[in-house]
């Protein structure tokens, strides 16, 4: 959750990361010191947290099979484009949004959720990670068209517009605003969201992975001439487990592939 009186102690994390590791579609989120300084928590789950398989659902209501088909299932907005071009409606808000215990988020960012389907993957992914002696933790989550606008306006003040622009996203521009769509991050970058995570054993791992669980990670290295950000290792989107499958295989960018995506709908 972001929290205004945070963004302060985030002017010098800023400075910090003016090498280039700008925090751009994840809106400014850099390091506030309670991260630094905050006792790491203890394992927080057995692997008997993990989630319970729901067999007895799985058979009477299968899963699509094909991204087309779940494509047909989902309500617009889980496939929906959100980029610098293309806004959500300020009001948007998702209406089945889920609280996430805070065992799985990283430490000074408790508070998080994600719409019920995202979470419940969120979780499953964690838990899986964590079952491997991977440690991942979410940082960020769902953000509100306000919360984005109070946080794109601070870099404003503190940058001016124009570099505002190049490091954050404007309100109705997230993802994040989606409430699909998070930063999972880990203890080895110190919970930071910096470009080298994706060198971690955990970022490896996330990229490897997170499309087993419906995720899709939206800039990749070199994408920022398509994507207008920088990569963000940390940033993965739900967008359902056949979907996630077919993205990887087509080898495109995630904005590219909804595109091609809502064009044969
Ligand atoms: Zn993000």
């Amino acid at each position: 959750m972001e929290h205004y009186t945070r963004f302060a102690s985030r002017a010098a994390a800023w400075a910090l990361s003016a090498a280039g590791i700008a925090l751009a579609a994840c809106g400014g989120t850099s390091a506030a010191p309670e991260v630094r300084v905050a006792t790491p928590t203890s394992a927080p789950a057995t692997a008997t947290a993990t989630p319970a398989k729901s067999s007895a659902v799985a058979q009477t209501t299968p899963p699509p099979q094909s991204c087309a088909a779940f494509a047909q299932s989902a309500d617009p907005f889980t496939l929906r484009v959100v980029d610098k071009q293309r806004a959500l409606p300020s009001d948007y808000r998702p209406t089945d949004l889920q609280a996430i215990d805070d065992r799985w988020a990283a430490p000074g960012f408790p508070g998080e959720s994600m719409r019920a389907a995202a979470a419940g993957a969120m979780v499953e992914m964690l838990a899986a990670a964590q079952a491997q002696g991977v440690e991942l933790r979410i940082r960020s989550s769902f953000r509100s068209y306000a919360e984005q606008q109070r946080t794109f306006q601070f870099w404003i003040d503190q940058l001016g517009e124009a570099q505002a622009r190049r490091e954050s996203a404007p309100p109705g521009n997230s993802e994040h605003q989606l409430g699909t769509t998070a930063d999972v991050i880990s203890r080895s970058v110190g919970w930071e969201l910096i470009i080298p995570f994706g060198e971690t054993a955990e970022g490896k791992w996330l990229a490897a992975h997170s499309t087993e669980f419906g995720f899709a990670i939206s800039y990749p290295p070199d994408g920022e001439a398509v994507t207008g950000y920088i990569y963000e290792p940390w940033h993965v989107r739900f967008i359902g487990k056949p979907c996630a499958t077919e993205w990887r295989a087509s080898g495109l960018v995630l904005v590219k592939f909804l595109e091609r995506l809502a064009a044969t709908r």
